[in-house]
């Protein structure tokens, strides 16, 4: 393409240029800058024009405007997201009702179509960091929709109250390092003091009775 096919003037070849581009969400327009990217201007009307290779090229160099303009704004951006999903075996409708949102909003903070509350990020972050709370999100929807997901955590979520008793004591201890073992042994001396606590208080009664 030599010549401009709306005007047909003069082309010129533009290499690490800039664009702004209005990029809309459901929360509104907003105007961004897309750097590094190679396309063909006219001189004289200003179309822009985009082969294949550089289209795709767009693509990518929006998708990093939009990535660094989450990061400005203290948001997870759509990859940390997925990966936060991925982590616990979610599907996007999975995390949505673990959320209590409706549906597809997942979707669309993974394709940057909208932005998550700082509410919602912080959700996501604390699910990701704290196992013991992820647990207990899981424990609070029905178990139809996450068959899945709870056989996966089932031993976990079966000794729930063990863990967030240890992660209550020990906050810098990472649950999921936790052997099966240990917990099913914190679980199991447990239970026996408070068998021994019961048995205690039961004879004690009984000795006050006989007095
Ligand atoms: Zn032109």
């Amino acid at each position: 393409m030599n010549k401009c096919p709306v005007c047909n003037h003069k082309l010129t070849k533009i290499i690490n240029g800039t664009l702004q581009s209005q990029h809309k969400t459901s929360n509104g327009c907003k105007d961004i800058l897309v750097e590094n990217l190679s396309y063909t201007k006219c001189d004289y009307c200003n179309e822009i024009f985009f082969a294949p290779e550089e289209s795709k090229n767009y693509e990518l160099q929006l998708e990093k405007a939009l990535e660094k303009e989450r990061k400005c704004e203290n948001l997870l951006t759509a990859k940390e997201i997925k990966l936060i999903r991925k982590k616990y075996d979610l599907t996007q409708a999975q995390l949505e009702l673990l959320l209590k949102i409706g549906p597809k909003n997942v979707a669309k903070w993974e394709t940057y179509k909208s932005n998550q509350s700082p509410t919602i990020d912080n959700l996501l972050r604390r699910m990701e960091e704290d196992y013991c709370f992820f647990l207990k999100m899981l424990n609070s929807v029905e178990v139809k929709d996450f068959q899945n997901v709870i056989t996966k955590h089932s031993f976990y979520l079966e000794k729930i109250s063990i863990i967030e008793l240890i992660s209550k004591l020990y906050p810098e201890v990472n649950i999921k390092n936790l052997s099966k073992e240990f917990v099913e042994y914190v679980d199991k001396v447990i239970k026996e003091l408070i068998l021994a606590t019961v048995k205690k208080q039961k004879s004690q009664l009984i000795l006050k009775e006989a007095v």
